[in-house]
């Protein structure tokens, strides 16, 4: 054997677990089949402004741990989310809050909202939500149902919100504070310079080949290392024999506008039915741009098929189900191990990525 690991995927997953092996003296091959590395979270420079090409991507986190091993690699920014929702023409801040509320009915006091919502919620009289669209009224009222969720929902899922099932919205938390904070965790920012740079860090000293498929190559390369660590989509690895998982999908539309601000935000949602794109994001505003041009990318949420970028897991029973049955065959498959939210069929915030890949390191290169 060439090699103690062979690691499929350049991501963040295979990039931290590549990083802790080669430190601790492991001989490592990372194979990725994109022509570039760091996978989603992927920033291509384009005339100065860092493009997150795979949608927009900022780091946030409670876990102390988890933000000072990232801040090895890179220094983050100070920036804070705070996206705006447009509906029609009218502009709201997100997340729910007091200026959220005093924008939509002209109030300025938590007990003014909170009497305006209850309201709502008491004359729609829901005991028992049967759909999304009952478990969302149940919870924040009319105004805000109408406004800021049913369109946007709708075009996330592709289906009208009375069809799609209850359990998608657990909670939709409303604040009676004026803070546009879209995250309640304690470190937020977003590296200076881009993530690619710092994947380019994790795998520093260590052999990559892009533009290789492990599963097109894996007689060569099955051989190659002791261990494979699989960061691909597990029912691929398995040639899909039991069935496919489902993935919602996402088109990106980017486009360079010769104009130093097109929006003012870095995040701005488009909650209306009636628009096709779900958000825009200019990219320049995640690092506080000052350059002459912008550049915008229009999202646009789609159904997924084989071949196509998978994005969401679809965690339903159903999807569920399947992957129990795909982890008993990967668990068996003895020199493989399976990671990363394609690994693993599961949505991973980065820092949870993290934590998932440090936490696989230790039982791994003890
Ligand atoms: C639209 C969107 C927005 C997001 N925004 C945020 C955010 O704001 N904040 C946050 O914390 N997280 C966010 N995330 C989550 C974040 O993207 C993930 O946590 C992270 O990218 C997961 O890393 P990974 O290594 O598991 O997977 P990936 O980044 O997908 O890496 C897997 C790699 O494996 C490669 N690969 C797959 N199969 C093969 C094969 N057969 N051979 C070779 N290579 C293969 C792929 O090409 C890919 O490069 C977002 C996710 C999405 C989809």
């Amino acid at each position: 054997m060439k090699y103690d690991y062979l690691i499929v995927g350049a991501g963040l997953y295979g990039a931290v677990f590549a990083y802790e092996a080669n430190r601790r003296g492991k001989k490592c091959l990372v194979v990725e089949k994109r022509n570039h590395i760091a996978g989603n979270i992927y920033c291509e420079e384009i005339h100065d402004i860092q493009v997150h090409k795979y949608g927009a991507h900022i780091f946030h986190t409670s876990n102390k741990e988890i933000w000072d091993y990232v801040n090895q690699f890179a220094e983050f920014n100070n920036y804070i989310n705070s996206p705006i929702a447009k509906y029609k023409d009218e502009l709201y801040n997100l997340p729910f809050n007091m200026n959220t509320f005093s924008k939509m009915w002209g109030i300025s006091t938590p007990q003014e909202a909170k009497e305006i919502i209850n309201n709502q919620i008491r004359e729609l009289n829901i005991t028992n939500p049967q759909n999304l669209e009952e478990q969302a009224l149940s919870l924040v009222g009319t105004d805000v149902y109408e406004k800021l969720i049913k369109g946007y929902t709708e075009k996330q899922w592709g289906r009208e919100c009375k069809e799609l099932p209850a359990f998608i919205i657990k909670r939709l938390p409303l604040r009676f504070v004026y803070d546009n904070n879209y995250f309640n965790d304690r470190y937020q920012g977003i590296p200076i310079g881009g993530y690619t740079k710092i994947v380019e860090k994790m795998l520093e000293g260590i052999e990559v080949r892009l533009n290789t498929d492990y599963l097109v190559n894996k007689e060569t390369l099955c051989d190659v290392a002791d261990k494979v660590i699989y960061t691909g989509m597990i029912d691929q690895y398995f040639d899909y024999r039991l069935g496919v998982l489902e993935y919602r999908s996402v088109r990106f539309e980017t486009e360079e506008l010769n104009l130093e601000n097109y929006q003012g935000n870095a995040v701005v949602n488009y909650t209306e039915r009636d628009v096709p794109y779900t958000r825009i994001i200019e990219h320049k505003h995640f690092e506080f741009g000052k350059q002459p041009n912008t550049i915008i990318s229009r999202e646009y949420s789609s159904e997924w098929k084989k071949g196509d970028e998978p994005y969401y897991p679809v965690n339903n029973d159903k999807n569920d189900a399947l992957y129990a049955e795909y982890k008993k065959l990967a668990d068996s498959e003895g020199k493989v191990i399976f990671g990363g939210r394609l690994g693993a069929y599961k949505y991973y915030d980065m820092d949870k990525v993290i934590d998932a890949a440090l936490q696989m390191c230790r039982e791994e290169l003890i």
